[in-house]
Protein backbone atom coordinates (compact mmCIF):
# COMPACT_ATOMS: atom_id res chain seq x y z
CA UNK A 1 0.00 0.00 0.00
CA UNK A 2 1.50 3.33 -0.94
CA UNK A 3 0.97 5.67 2.46
CA UNK A 4 0.98 9.88 2.01
CA UNK A 5 1.51 11.65 5.40
CA UNK A 6 1.11 15.27 4.85
CA UNK A 7 2.93 16.28 8.22
CA UNK A 8 2.41 20.30 9.73
CA UNK A 9 4.61 20.94 12.99
CA UNK A 10 7.26 23.38 12.91
CA UNK A 11 9.72 20.96 15.16
CA UNK A 12 11.77 18.31 14.02
CA UNK A 13 12.40 17.25 17.06
CA UNK A 14 8.45 17.72 18.53
CA UNK A 15 6.21 15.16 19.92
CA UNK A 16 4.71 15.31 16.80
CA UNK A 17 7.45 14.38 14.47
CA UNK A 18 8.54 11.80 16.98
CA UNK A 19 4.78 10.20 16.27
CA UNK A 20 5.28 10.54 12.75
CA UNK A 21 8.35 8.66 12.60
CA UNK A 22 6.58 5.76 14.91
CA UNK A 23 3.57 5.31 12.33
CA UNK A 24 6.72 5.67 9.33
CA UNK A 25 8.64 2.63 10.88
CA UNK A 26 5.67 1.01 11.59
CA UNK A 27 3.93 1.08 7.90
CA UNK A 28 7.58 0.03 6.24
CA UNK A 29 7.94 -2.74 8.33
CA UNK A 30 4.73 -3.74 7.40
CA UNK A 31 6.13 -3.67 3.67
CA UNK A 32 4.10 -0.43 2.92
CA UNK A 33 5.75 2.54 0.75
CA UNK A 34 5.24 5.75 2.73
CA UNK A 35 5.91 9.74 1.67
CA UNK A 36 5.86 12.36 3.03
CA UNK A 37 4.34 15.50 2.65
CA UNK A 38 6.80 17.85 5.71
CA UNK A 39 4.80 21.34 5.07
CA UNK A 40 7.12 23.04 6.85
CA UNK A 41 10.54 21.67 5.88
CA UNK A 42 8.88 22.51 1.99
CA UNK A 43 8.52 26.20 3.05
CA UNK A 44 4.60 25.41 1.92
CA UNK A 45 3.17 28.44 0.56
CA UNK A 46 -0.07 28.75 2.82
CA UNK A 47 -2.09 31.52 1.06
CA UNK A 48 -4.14 31.55 -2.36
CA UNK A 49 -3.09 34.32 -4.45
CA UNK A 50 -2.65 35.84 -7.57
CA UNK A 51 1.01 33.93 -7.61
CA UNK A 52 -1.29 30.84 -7.80
CA UNK A 53 -2.97 31.34 -11.30
CA UNK A 54 0.29 32.61 -13.64
CA UNK A 55 -2.27 32.15 -16.51
CA UNK A 56 -4.06 34.95 -14.98
CA UNK A 57 -4.28 37.83 -16.88
CA UNK A 58 -2.24 41.32 -14.52
CA UNK A 59 -5.78 42.79 -14.82
CA UNK A 60 -8.12 40.19 -14.71
CA UNK A 61 -10.04 39.92 -10.92
CA UNK A 62 -9.05 37.32 -9.64
CA UNK A 63 -12.02 34.93 -8.37
CA UNK A 64 -10.64 31.91 -6.64
CA UNK A 65 -13.09 28.80 -7.54
CA UNK A 66 -12.81 29.98 -11.23
CA UNK A 67 -9.20 30.52 -11.11
CA UNK A 68 -8.69 27.13 -9.77
CA UNK A 69 -11.36 25.25 -12.22
CA UNK A 70 -9.39 27.04 -15.46
CA UNK A 71 -6.07 26.50 -13.88
CA UNK A 72 -6.44 22.40 -13.24
CA UNK A 73 -7.84 21.71 -16.42
CA UNK A 74 -6.09 23.55 -18.36
CA UNK A 75 -2.96 22.25 -16.31
CA UNK A 76 -1.58 25.73 -15.15
CA UNK A 77 -1.63 24.93 -11.75
CA UNK A 78 1.82 25.55 -10.11
CA UNK A 79 4.50 22.85 -9.96
CA UNK A 80 4.33 22.40 -5.78
CA UNK A 81 0.51 22.31 -6.25
CA UNK A 82 0.89 19.91 -9.01
CA UNK A 83 3.55 17.48 -7.05
CA UNK A 84 0.55 17.16 -3.76
CA UNK A 85 -2.07 16.06 -6.50
CA UNK A 86 0.67 13.84 -7.81
CA UNK A 87 1.03 12.38 -4.71
CA UNK A 88 -2.61 12.23 -4.11
CA UNK A 89 -3.61 9.98 -6.75
CA UNK A 90 -0.30 7.91 -5.75
CA UNK A 91 -1.40 7.55 -2.16
CA UNK A 92 -3.47 4.65 -1.22
CA UNK A 93 -3.92 6.35 2.30
CA UNK A 94 -3.77 9.71 3.50
CA UNK A 95 -3.14 10.72 7.02
CA UNK A 96 -2.72 14.14 8.13
CA UNK A 97 -0.99 14.55 10.94
CA UNK A 98 -1.15 17.89 13.26
CA UNK A 99 -1.47 19.67 16.47
CA UNK A 100 -4.96 20.84 17.35
CA UNK A 101 -4.52 24.72 17.34
CA UNK A 102 -7.39 26.50 18.27
CA UNK A 103 -9.81 23.64 17.81
CA UNK A 104 -8.72 23.31 14.36
CA UNK A 105 -5.76 22.66 11.69
CA UNK A 106 -2.81 24.75 11.67
CA UNK A 107 -2.91 27.03 9.09
CA UNK A 108 -0.24 25.47 7.04
CA UNK A 109 -2.04 22.63 6.60
CA UNK A 110 -5.42 24.41 5.52
CA UNK A 111 -3.58 26.23 3.38
CA UNK A 112 -2.22 22.59 1.83
CA UNK A 113 -6.11 21.62 1.46
CA UNK A 114 -7.18 25.04 0.00
CA UNK A 115 -4.58 25.20 -2.89
CA UNK A 116 -4.39 21.34 -3.64
CA UNK A 117 -7.93 20.36 -3.04
CA UNK A 118 -8.82 22.53 -6.68
CA UNK A 119 -12.07 22.81 -8.86
CA UNK A 120 -12.28 19.91 -11.08
CA UNK A 121 -9.63 18.07 -8.95
CA UNK A 122 -11.61 17.74 -5.37
CA UNK A 123 -14.33 19.91 -5.90
CA UNK A 124 -16.43 20.70 -8.68
CA UNK A 125 -16.54 16.70 -10.22
CA UNK A 126 -19.14 15.37 -11.79
CA UNK A 127 -22.96 16.24 -13.18
CA UNK A 128 -24.65 19.02 -10.84
CA UNK A 129 -28.16 19.28 -11.71
CA UNK A 130 -31.68 18.70 -10.23
CA UNK A 131 -31.50 15.23 -10.13
CA UNK A 132 -27.65 15.27 -9.22
CA UNK A 133 -25.48 17.68 -7.30
CA UNK A 134 -21.79 16.25 -8.55
CA UNK A 135 -20.00 13.28 -7.24
CA UNK A 136 -18.98 13.84 -3.47
CA UNK A 137 -19.42 12.80 -0.13
CA UNK A 138 -18.75 9.17 -0.75
CA UNK A 139 -17.96 9.65 -4.16
CA UNK A 140 -15.36 11.76 -6.32
CA UNK A 141 -11.72 11.94 -7.28
CA UNK A 142 -10.32 10.15 -4.22
CA UNK A 143 -13.32 7.43 -4.07
CA UNK A 144 -11.76 3.72 -3.28
CA UNK A 145 -8.89 5.38 -1.11
CA UNK A 146 -8.84 5.68 2.65
CA UNK A 147 -7.68 9.02 5.06
CA UNK A 148 -7.33 9.28 8.53
CA UNK A 149 -6.09 12.20 11.20
CA UNK A 150 -3.50 11.92 13.31
CA UNK A 151 -3.78 14.87 15.91
CA UNK A 152 -2.13 15.17 19.30
CA UNK A 153 -4.31 17.59 21.72
CA UNK A 154 -3.05 19.75 24.86
CA UNK A 155 -6.55 19.49 26.32
CA UNK A 156 -7.80 16.57 28.83
CA UNK A 157 -9.54 13.50 26.74
CA UNK A 158 -12.50 14.61 29.30
CA UNK A 159 -12.48 17.91 27.77
CA UNK A 160 -13.67 16.59 24.57
CA UNK A 161 -16.08 13.90 25.68
CA UNK A 162 -19.66 14.02 24.58
CA UNK A 163 -20.21 16.06 27.34
CA UNK A 164 -16.94 18.12 27.88
CA UNK A 165 -16.91 21.90 27.83
CA UNK A 166 -14.57 21.66 24.35
CA UNK A 167 -17.46 19.92 22.56
CA UNK A 168 -16.80 16.51 21.28
CA UNK A 169 -13.67 15.52 19.48
CA UNK A 170 -15.83 13.69 16.48
CA UNK A 171 -17.86 17.04 16.41
CA UNK A 172 -14.77 19.48 16.20
CA UNK A 173 -12.93 17.42 13.60
CA UNK A 174 -16.03 16.34 11.34
CA UNK A 175 -15.09 19.71 9.57
CA UNK A 176 -12.58 17.92 8.37
CA UNK A 177 -13.05 14.66 8.14
CA UNK A 178 -16.74 15.04 6.70
CA UNK A 179 -16.70 18.23 4.74
CA UNK A 180 -12.26 17.92 3.58
CA UNK A 181 -12.02 14.23 3.29
CA UNK A 182 -15.35 12.36 2.53
CA UNK A 183 -16.18 15.37 0.59
CA UNK A 184 -13.64 14.31 -2.43
CA UNK A 185 -14.54 10.34 -1.90
CA UNK A 186 -12.16 9.43 0.66
CA UNK A 187 -13.47 6.03 2.85
CA UNK A 188 -12.50 8.17 6.51
CA UNK A 189 -11.31 6.39 9.30
CA UNK A 190 -11.98 7.07 12.81
CA UNK A 191 -9.03 9.90 13.89
CA UNK A 192 -6.30 8.45 16.23
CA UNK A 193 -6.21 11.80 18.51
CA UNK A 194 -3.91 11.79 21.97
CA UNK A 195 -4.83 14.16 24.76
CA UNK A 196 -3.19 15.79 27.43
CA UNK A 197 0.30 16.21 25.26
CA UNK A 198 1.79 19.02 27.01
CA UNK A 199 2.30 16.92 29.96
CA UNK A 200 3.96 14.01 27.83
CA UNK A 201 6.77 11.65 29.83
CA UNK A 202 8.38 8.74 28.42
CA UNK A 203 5.81 6.33 29.85
CA UNK A 204 2.95 8.30 28.05
CA UNK A 205 4.42 8.30 24.91
CA UNK A 206 5.51 4.73 24.82
CA UNK A 207 1.41 4.28 25.57
CA UNK A 208 0.49 6.42 22.79
CA UNK A 209 3.15 5.30 20.10
CA UNK A 210 1.88 1.35 20.98
CA UNK A 211 -1.77 2.66 20.08
CA UNK A 212 -0.64 4.12 16.54
CA UNK A 213 1.57 1.63 15.99
CA UNK A 214 -1.56 -0.48 16.00
CA UNK A 215 -3.30 1.77 14.44
CA UNK A 216 -1.18 1.61 11.35
CA UNK A 217 -1.29 -2.07 11.50
CA UNK A 218 -4.82 -2.32 11.37
CA UNK A 219 -4.83 0.84 8.85
CA UNK A 220 -6.48 -1.91 5.64
CA UNK A 221 -8.81 -3.71 7.89
CA UNK A 222 -10.34 -0.35 9.73
CA UNK A 223 -13.89 -0.16 9.46
CA UNK A 224 -14.51 3.44 8.00
CA UNK A 225 -16.74 6.45 9.56
CA UNK A 226 -20.16 4.88 8.37
CA UNK A 227 -20.87 8.57 6.46
CA UNK A 228 -24.50 8.86 4.59
CA UNK A 229 -23.66 8.90 0.62
CA UNK A 230 -25.05 11.74 -1.03
CA UNK A 231 -26.45 10.29 -3.79
CA UNK A 232 -27.57 7.02 -2.03
CA UNK A 233 -31.07 7.73 -1.52
CA UNK A 234 -31.00 9.55 1.37
CA UNK A 235 -31.12 13.16 0.79
CA UNK A 236 -33.50 15.15 -1.54
CA UNK A 237 -31.54 16.79 -4.16
CA UNK A 238 -31.04 19.28 -5.22
CA UNK A 239 -31.65 20.77 -1.73
CA UNK A 240 -29.24 18.17 0.14
CA UNK A 241 -31.59 17.89 3.19
CA UNK A 242 -31.25 14.72 5.19
CA UNK A 243 -35.01 12.96 4.44
CA UNK A 244 -37.24 13.43 7.58
CA UNK A 245 -38.07 9.81 7.44
CA UNK A 246 -34.40 8.83 8.71
CA UNK A 247 -34.15 10.77 12.21
CA UNK A 248 -36.10 11.57 14.85
CA UNK A 249 -38.14 15.08 14.79
CA UNK A 250 -36.21 17.87 15.70
CA UNK A 251 -33.15 16.52 15.42
CA UNK A 252 -29.89 18.16 14.10
CA UNK A 253 -26.66 18.09 14.35
CA UNK A 254 -23.27 16.41 12.79
CA UNK A 255 -24.76 12.98 14.16
CA UNK A 256 -27.37 13.01 11.23
CA UNK A 257 -24.95 12.34 8.60
CA UNK A 258 -23.82 8.96 10.07
CA UNK A 259 -25.44 6.28 8.45
CA UNK A 260 -26.49 4.61 12.15
CA UNK A 261 -27.80 8.01 13.75
CA UNK A 262 -30.92 6.97 14.17
CA UNK A 263 -30.61 3.89 15.12
CA UNK A 264 -28.21 5.24 17.92
CA UNK A 265 -30.30 8.52 19.13
P1 LIG B 1 5.65 19.16 21.82
O1 LIG B 1 5.38 20.56 22.27
O2 LIG B 1 6.77 18.91 20.90
O3 LIG B 1 5.83 18.22 23.08
C1 LIG B 1 4.85 18.15 24.10
C2 LIG B 1 5.43 17.46 25.33
O4 LIG B 1 5.82 16.13 24.96
C3 LIG B 1 6.68 18.14 25.87
O5 LIG B 1 6.59 18.10 27.28
C4 LIG B 1 7.81 17.29 25.38
O6 LIG B 1 8.90 17.30 26.26
C5 LIG B 1 7.17 15.91 25.34
N1 LIG B 1 7.77 15.06 24.29
C6 LIG B 1 8.09 15.43 23.04
N2 LIG B 1 8.61 14.38 22.36
C7 LIG B 1 8.63 13.36 23.22
C8 LIG B 1 9.09 12.02 23.14
N3 LIG B 1 9.60 11.54 22.02
N4 LIG B 1 8.96 11.23 24.22
C9 LIG B 1 8.43 11.69 25.35
N5 LIG B 1 7.97 12.98 25.51
C10 LIG B 1 8.09 13.79 24.45
N6 LIG B 1 -4.71 22.17 22.64
C11 LIG B 1 -6.01 21.82 22.63
O7 LIG B 1 -6.38 20.78 23.20
N7 LIG B 1 -6.93 22.57 21.95
C12 LIG B 1 -6.60 23.70 21.29
O8 LIG B 1 -7.46 24.33 20.68
C13 LIG B 1 -5.24 24.08 21.30
N8 LIG B 1 -4.85 25.21 20.63
C14 LIG B 1 -3.52 25.51 20.58
C15 LIG B 1 -3.11 26.62 19.83
C16 LIG B 1 -1.78 26.92 19.70
C17 LIG B 1 -1.38 28.08 18.85
C18 LIG B 1 -0.81 26.13 20.36
C19 LIG B 1 0.66 26.45 20.26
C20 LIG B 1 -1.20 25.04 21.13
C21 LIG B 1 -2.55 24.70 21.24
N9 LIG B 1 -2.98 23.60 21.95
C22 LIG B 1 -4.30 23.27 21.98
C23 LIG B 1 -2.00 22.66 22.55
C24 LIG B 1 -1.44 21.75 21.46
O9 LIG B 1 -2.44 20.93 20.93
C25 LIG B 1 -0.29 20.92 21.99
O10 LIG B 1 0.73 21.83 22.38
C26 LIG B 1 0.25 19.95 20.97
O11 LIG B 1 -0.71 18.99 20.65
C27 LIG B 1 1.48 19.24 21.49
O12 LIG B 1 2.03 18.48 20.43
P2 LIG B 1 3.50 18.84 19.93
O13 LIG B 1 3.88 17.87 18.86
O14 LIG B 1 3.56 20.31 19.58
O15 LIG B 1 4.30 18.54 21.24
Amino acid sequence: MNVLIVFAHPEPKSLSASLRDVAVQELEAAGHTVRISDLHAMRWKSEIDRADFPSLAPDERLIPVAASKHAFSGDTLTDDVKAEIEKLLWADTLILQFPLWWFAMPAILKGWVDRVFAYGFAYGVGEHSDKRWGDRYGEGTLVGRRAMLVVTAGGWEEHYAPRGINGPIDDLLFPINHGILYYPGYDVLPPFVTYSTDRFDDARFEAAAESLRDRMRTLETTYPIPYRRQNGGDYHIPAMQLRSELSEPGASGFALHLKDAAASS
